[in-house]
């Protein structure tokens, strides 16, 4: 079965491809010559996962899926949230947005943060929901150079490195992410069964 990815990104279509296999071919955007900006415009990471996936699905008529990702920080009401792409502007710059982030937790002693996927799988106009997590807290200053986003100034409960000190095999071991992946391909391949 034919799945589209929702992401221009064809890394992450040829990761989930790997992970649920055969009999689905995952497709990205780009494979499908779709170009359409849509506009993420709801107010959970939910609401953009579905709006994504929706249009996809209303549009091109395939089944799809699309995910959406952000840090949600207890001591900031759960913010950056649907925003952490754009936290410090239109940009989407890490340096700028983890800059932003450590200013507004200055003076916050509770650092408790989570990142957060969340999936929507559209199948013959029925949409169905799979979320990852990962725990952990927000420290002072940025530490590593790998990985991308907040990874620097996150650290996953039970480690003393950040996300940004671990390989990517490390990181795919725990990620929000990977889980919300996970879930999805247990999910497709139980209903090849
Ligand atoms: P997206 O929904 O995957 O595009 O993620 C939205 C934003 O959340 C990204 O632009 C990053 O700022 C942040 N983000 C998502 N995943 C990660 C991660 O694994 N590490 C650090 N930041 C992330």
């Amino acid at each position: 079965m034919r799945l589209i990815f929702a992401t221009q990104n064809q890394n992450k279509s040829k990761e989930i491809n790997s992970l649920v296999g055969e009999p689905f071919e995952v497709l990205s955007l780009s494979d499908i010559k779709c170009n359409d900006d849509i506009e993420e415009t709801g107010l959970t990471l939910k609401e953009n996962a579905t709006i994504k996936a929706r249009h996809i699905y209303l549009t091109y008529h395939y089944n799809c899926f699309a995910d959406d990702t952000g840090l949600i920080v207890e001591a900031l009401n759960g913010e950056p949230g649907v925003h952490s792409a754009r936290y410090a502007g239109e940009q989407k710059n890490d340096n700028e947005n983890i800059a932003l982030l450590l200013k507004n937790m200055a003076d916050k002693p509770n650092r408790k943060a989570r990142f957060e996927t969340v999936i929507c799988l559209m199948l013959d106009g029925i949409a169905y929901y799979f979320t990852g997590v990962l725990d952990g807290k927000i420290i002072n200053e940025p530490l590593g150079d790998k990985g991308f986003g907040y990874d620097p100034i996150f650290m996953p409960d039970g480690y003393d490195i950040t996300l940004a000190q671990m390989t990517l095999v490390q990181k795919n071991r725990i990620s929000h992410r990977a889980k919300a992946f996970e879930e999805l391909a247990r999910f497709l391949k139980q209903l090849n069964s």
